[in-house]
């Protein structure tokens, strides 16, 4: 970096490095099962007669639209540019730089702790235990924290958190800490929600997308349901032009009666993928799953997960290396695709068992 550069940055940016995407880790490919996106692309219409306006901050037909689907009040939602922005806008909003702490339980989603070094808020960890169950007590034992965030269903392990012990950090931090519970993947898991219960807990927060289960990982957009107070901290911070108008329209689209249904068919029909990939991969000699498949991924450990990775990489089949999260070792994800896929990346995994004489 030049010297006025580095006489002129943020001094606790100097550290990180830019996030480590699916997408620009690998950008070749033709199989892109790395990023847990849905494998359908489904077709919208836009209208560009009011493009030369302002887009509505958070226009209505998106706003009601969620609202309805996930069976909340208006005022208990905001949209986002992705869920990820729900997460720094939540830390911007109830952190001060430099002084607060947030709580992560990894190994999970890493965009947490990324949001929090870059806004100079403290992280603290207290890990999963060996089952990938939430550590209670160890929770609860920190008390400096203002965001507790929780991923379920947990990415990467596919866990869904335990409703005993959610219901525990929620009071222990009842007047403490906001609990924020990842839903990311809840559409894999229908009847895992928090949302019902936000009117229980005035503490909880839970966070939504579209890019995964809706299969708009492209459109970026978010959503954060929480009190109508929570909301309206947050309206304090986010930008005045979040959403643009296309996004906006393409979302009430995806969020009508037909988008819906079209999302309820293909979560079914992911779902059932799932299961058939899942009983392949724990068929392959070597290949043991680790945790649970409630999201649209799989996660297995192999002992020669370094190679296989290289294998898949050099076929165009990009998968996801876990091996660096905590208690991961040697693990890889892989997003549930369509048929020919899943069908590729066992038929590749096939080959490379042949090839290293590891052949089932
Ligand atoms: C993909 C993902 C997100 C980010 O969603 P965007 O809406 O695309 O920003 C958030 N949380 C988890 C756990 C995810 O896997």
């Amino acid at each position: 970096m030049s010297d006025l550069l580095s006489r002129l940055i943020n001094e606790n940016l100097i550290p990180l490095k830019p996030y480590e995407s699916a997408r620009r880790l690998y950008s070749g490919g033709q199989d892109w099962l790395n990023a847990n996106e849905s494998p359908f692309a489904n077709d919208y219409s836009v209208d560009s007669s009011s493009f030369n306006r302002y887009p509505s901050c958070q226009p209505n037909a998106v706003v009601d639209g969620y609202a309805g689907y996930a069976g909340v009040a208006t005022e208990q939602l905001i949209v986002t540019r992705g869920a990820d922005e729900g997460i720094e806008l939540l830390i911007r909003t109830f952190c001060t730089p430099g002084k607060d702490n947030i709580l992560i339980c990894p190994p999970t989603y890493g965009m947490y702790a990324i949001s929090a070094e870059t806004c100079d808020v403290g992280v603290k960890k207290v890990p999963l235990n060996q089952d990938f169950s939430l550590n209670v007590n160890a929770i609860c034992d920190e008390d400096d924290v203002n965001l507790i965030f929780i991923c379920s269903p947990n990415n990467p392990t596919g866990t869904r958190a335990d409703v005993n012990d959610v219901e525990k950090v929620l009071s222990h931090f009842k007047d403490r800490a906001l609990v924020v519970m990842d839903e990311a993947y809840i559409e894999f898991d229908s009847d895992g929600s928090w949302a019902d219960k936000l009117a229980q807990y005035p503490n909880l927060v839970v966070l939504r997308t579209l890019s995964k289960a809706f299969g708009l990982a492209g459109l970026r957009c978010g959503f954060t349901l929480a009190s109508a107070e929570i909301i309206q901290s947050l309206l304090k911070v986010i930008a005045p032009y979040p959403i643009p108008e296309p996004v906006a329209q393409i979302a009430a689209q995806a969020l009508n009666k037909e988008g819906l249904a079209r999302v309820a068919l293909q979560v079914e029909t992911l779902n059932s993928h799932r299961q058939a990939l899942k009983e392949a991969l724990a068929a392959r000699s070597g290949i043991t799953l680790v945790g649970d498949t409630t999201a649209n991924f799989v996660l297995f450990r192999f002992e020669q997960s370094q190679a296989l990775m290289s294998f898949l990489v050099e076929n165009g089949m990009l998968i996801r290396d876990q091996s660096k999260q905590l208690n991961l070792q040697n693990c890889l994800r892989a997003t549930v695709g369509n048929e020919e896929q899943n069908a590729r990346l066992l038929t590749l995994i096939d080959s490379f068992l042949e090839q290293t004489g590891v052949s089932a």
